[in-house]
Parts: C-alpha cells; sequence; structure tokens
C-alpha cells in the first residue's frame, strides 16, 4: 500500500516513491515512451526513474524521439526484452 507514503507533506515535489518508477517501467513496457510523454504523466523526474531502473538490471535505449515533432530534440526510451 502507498496511502502512508501519498500523505506525506512533500507528495508533489518529491518523485522518489515506488509508483513513479512502476509507472515508468510499466508505460515502457507497452511501448517506447518520450519524455514529453512522462511529463504530462507528471513524472517530470522520469531520467532519474530510468537511470534507477537500468541499475536493476532493465535494458532501456535511448533514440532522438520519431514519435511526434518536437521544437527540440526529446528522447524516446526503449524498453529491450
Ligand atoms: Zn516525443
Amino acid at each position: 500500500m502507498v496511502l502512508s507514503e501519498r500523505q506525506l507533506p512533500l507528495t508533489g515535489l518529491e518523485h522518489t516513491r515506488p509508483t513513479q518508477r512502476d509507472r515508468v517501467l510499466t508505460q515502457l513496457r507497452d511501448g517506447p515512451t518520450c519524455g514529453t510523454e512522462f511529463s504530462e504523466m507528471h513524472i517530470p523526474r522520469y531520467g532519474g526513474r530510468i537511470l534507477e531502473l537500468r541499475q536493476a538490471g532493465f535494458n532501456i535505449t535511448n533514440e532522438s524521439c520519431w514519435k511526434h515533432q518536437h521544437y527540440s530534440r526529446q528522447t524516446i526510451y526503449r524498453l529491450r526484452s
């Protein structure tokens, strides 16, 4: 259960909760995801979560986003099985 964690006053600013990492992993399993999409999912620190997943042994690669038209270069992340 994550109820107790959600009651912490820093909830809106602190993104180290396991649920954020789980959401990133679930999203990556669904398909390649770019940073903008993670931001839209309210996971602004997705980069840190992806780093943690890599350290946990997941093979996640970077590509330049090909899903959207971005004004600046965006990274898209792909989970390799
Ligand atoms: Zn994109």
